[in-house]
């Protein structure tokens, strides 16, 4: 039987309409609007594409977002004197730096210099600890948006066997807690994993998170399972995943496209995390 197709572009508009509606209700009650800035340091043509659709999403959803654009020389101490205005500035609710940085800048430096409460990435170690613990309100977008596709799709996640096929901390690692915090038993692989479809083949969730174009094929999939490709990869013909999605599709119950899968719910997460930044900096200063 043909797979069900998990229409993340769907579930994400959804999704942003409910944040559009808070925002507007907020806007009306206390004049406050969510602010979001957004740091891009050189020219990735990849980062330019991620970051026009990221300010795209703030302009649908009515946060406003404030584009800093820095050249690619530009030095380590300049990008700490920004994050710490950022940090400083109250209309200012969420700092997202676009990565990868250029090599010269140490990415855990600017991570750590921001702000957690701003961290709408999710990324800080505060943030990454509260994450461990099971008390983070600012996770990392891409694991977020893969269990919030989940849930929206009606899959349950608890005594399930999740298998993960990469353990970035952007990605892999953050996805892992997250399907712990919701009792499913979690395996994690990586480049170094041995025999790689035992354990793909076991998997009632798989989770493709690698970078690898159509790395995952149907006979790595057990029957019936539901697939997550989180991979972006870029070819002649366009996007395409990390998994093989013409013959998977044959073989499983669900699965996400490239594009239009776990992309648009990432974007959509960003949007989450930048209103729940917002409105704890609004209760903190006593605005609600
Ligand atoms: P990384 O390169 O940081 O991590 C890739 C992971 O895949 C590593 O853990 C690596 O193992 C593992 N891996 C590589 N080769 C193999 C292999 N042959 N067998 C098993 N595991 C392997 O990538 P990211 O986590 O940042 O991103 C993964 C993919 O997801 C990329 O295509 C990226 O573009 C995409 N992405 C998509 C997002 C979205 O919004 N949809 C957001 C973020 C990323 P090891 O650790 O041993 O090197």
């Amino acid at each position: 039987m043909p797979a069900n197709i998990i229409n993340g572009k769907e579930i994400a508009s959804a999704i942003k309409l409910a944040i559009a509606e808070e925002l507007k209700k907020i806007k009306t009650d206390t004049g406050r609007e969510a602010g979001l800035a957004v740091v891009l340091v050189g020219d990735d043509p990849a980062s330019i594409v991620y970051v026009r659709n990221k300010k795209k999403a703030c302009q649908e959803v009515g946060i406003r977002s404030s584009e800093y654009r820095l050249p690619k020389e530009t030095s380590q101490d300049a990008l700490l004197k920004l994050i710490a205005s950022l940090n400083k500035n109250p209309e200012i609710h969420g700092i997202l730096v676009q990565l990868p940085l250029p090599p010269h800048i140490q990415t855990d430096k600017i991570i750590e210099a921001t702000n957690p409460d701003k961290d709408v990435d999710g990324f800080h170690p505060v943030n990454v600890g509260k994450l461990v613990a099971n008390t983070a309100s600012l996770i990392s977008c891409t694991p977020l948006a893969i269990i919030t596709l989940l849930d929206k799709s009606g899959i349950p996640i608890e005594g399930r066997k999740v298998v993960i096929v990469g353990r970035s901390n952007i990605v892999g690692k953050p996805a892992a807690l997250l399907f712990l915090h919701r009792n499913a038993t979690v395996t994690i692989c990586h480049s170094r994993t041995k025999n790689l479809s035992d354990y793909t083949l076991r998997a009632d969730i798989l989770v493709a998170a690698i970078g690898k174009p159509a790395f995952v094929k149907a006979d790595m999939i057990k029957k019936g399972a539901v697939v997550i490709d989180v991979g972006i990869n870029r070819d002649e013909a366009g996007l395409i995943g990390d998994v093989d999605f013409p013959s998977a599709k044959e073989k499983v119950s669900y699965i996400t496209p490239v594009p239009g899968g776990v992309g648009p719910m990432t974007i959509a997460m960003l949007m989450k995390n930048t209103l729940t930044a917002f409105k704890q900096q609004q209760i903190d200063n006593g605005i609600i």
